[in-house]
């Protein structure tokens, strides 16, 4: 078989840990046999961002500004221990983050559904794609532990020196003031994210606030969704015959357990951390869910949700087998491979993306699967494989299929 050709790069960000073994794992048993890869490689494993001081997450995003679609691993964002660890000269901002704040993506999550892992919620028979807003709110909060009786206001003062002054609480004892905000700015990038995203996956878009109760906070966010919406991509939508549903967030919760999935479900910041965290685990596994960053300028960088594994690495140094669930990691890669045939009109790579999709489903529905999957599957008599004969097993099947 001829490999398939490319025409323009991937931007592939290497990464750390277990998921930097599953990579070359990864290219070299599903990729590079059956793909005449052409990748831009950035090192993103954190000794090369330590050499370079983070420069190369900052060249990695701006790759991706420039080609479009990026694959990523997952990579350690440090924390004290990890300066020890790695002898680090600073402690790196998450790569993520910074690469978020590059694209001024958004990112949206989805699961990967396998028939003999049964999502808590019976009737949920498509995937769910949680979009969390990534800034602002009460991320970027500022607060007050209020000691004792007096007044607090919220004060603007423009540019021009005017203000606006509200009453907050006249409090009579102590109390606590939260400050939060968020810029039309990043909600129409947001906004625009959800859209475009939805069109690219031909779903239905939901979005959700308490508008009834913030009449100004969270009304903005219904507003400029709304607007963007009418004047930007409303006949797009109706073309392809999916909808753009806005309720309160309450109703949509109901909603939502309900469902039967296949929609996009675009959440503020809150809203979005919590209800992605209970998506994930009613799906099953983390190990089992996709990630992709989108920018409202179309560009693509995939992932997995999950990070590291750092405990299966250490087993791994220590020389012990290990059964880590590559799954997501290879979707990332497909994700992009996909998406990169479908930006360079190249049919053959975004079959081959999506047979390959397949080979892993059909592996884990065949019974062979890693140890985390054999937990939560109800196949009768699962074979548990090792990381890299589970990554042999999914090749076995592609041959078969390809
Ligand atoms: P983690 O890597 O997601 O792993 C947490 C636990 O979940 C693992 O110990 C393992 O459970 C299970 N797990 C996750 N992925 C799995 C897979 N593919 N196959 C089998 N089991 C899997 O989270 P963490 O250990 O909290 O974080 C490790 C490092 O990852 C941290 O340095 C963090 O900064 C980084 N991180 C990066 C990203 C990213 O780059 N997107 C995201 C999150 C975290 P058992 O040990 O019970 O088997
Ligand atoms: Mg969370």
């Amino acid at each position: 078989m001829d490999k398939i050709k490319m025409t323009t790069p991937l931007v592939e960000m290497d990464g750390d840990e277990m998921t930097r073994i599953l990579w070359q794992m990864i290219k070299d048993e599903l990729i590079l046999p059956f793909v005449d890869l052409k990748t831009e490689y950035y090192d993103l494993g954190l000794e090369y961002r330590n050499a370079t001081d983070d420069q190369v997450t900052i060249d990695s995003a701006n790759a991706t500004l420039k080609y479009g679609v990026a694959v990523k691993c997952a990579t350690i964002t440090p924390n004290a221990a990890r300066m020890t660890e790695y002898d680090l000269k600073e402690m790196w901002k998450s790569p993520n983050g910074t690469i978020r704040a590059i694209l001024d993506g958004t990112v949206f999550r989805a699961p990967i559904l396998v028939k003999g892992i049964v999502p808590y919620v019976k009737n949920w028979t498509k995937p769910i794609t949680i979009a969390r807003h990534a800034y602002g709110d009460v991320y970027k909060n500022t607060e007050i532990k209020v000691p004792g009786a007096g007044k607090a206001e919220l004060v603007y003062t423009a540019e021009d020196g005017t203000e606006i002054r509200e009453l907050i609480h006249d409090f009579k004892g102590a109390g606590i003031i939260q400050g939060i905000h968020n810029t039309d700015k990043s909600i129409e990038s947001f906004a625009r994210a959800c859209f475009s995203y939805a069109i690219d996956t031909k779903q239905d878009l939901w979005f959700a606030t308490k508008d009834t109760i913030s009449k100004k906070y969270d009304h903005n966010f219904k507003d400029i969704f709304q607007e963007i919406y009418d004047a930007e991509y409303k006949t797009k939508f109706e073309e392809l015959g999916i909808e753009y549903f806005y309720t309160l967030i309450d109703d949509a919760v109901a909603r939502v357990i309900r469902s039967e999935g296949g929609f996009i479900w675009a959440c503020k910041n809150y809203d979005g951390d919590v209800m992605s965290d209970m998506v994930a685990t009613a799906y099953g596994d983390l190990s089992m869910m996709t990630s992709v960053l989108v920018s409202p300028s179309g560009v693509y960088e995939y992932e997995a949700a999950h990070g590291t594994v750092q405990r299966h690495y250490y087993k791994h140094l220590k020389g012990e087998e290990t059964s880590t669930n590559s799954i997501a990691t290879i979707f990332a890669w497909t994700g992009a491979l996909k998406k990169r045939g479908e930006l360079d009109n190249i049919p053959e790579l975004s079959a081959f993306a999506e047979t390959l999709e397949r080979a892993c489903i059909k592996t884990v529905e065949d019974g062979k699967m890693t140890k985390s999957l054999s937990l939560i599957s109800t196949c009768e008599n699962p074979v548990i494989l090792n990381s890299l004969d589970f990554i042999k097993a999914i090749r076995t099947t592609l041959e078969e299929l390809l």
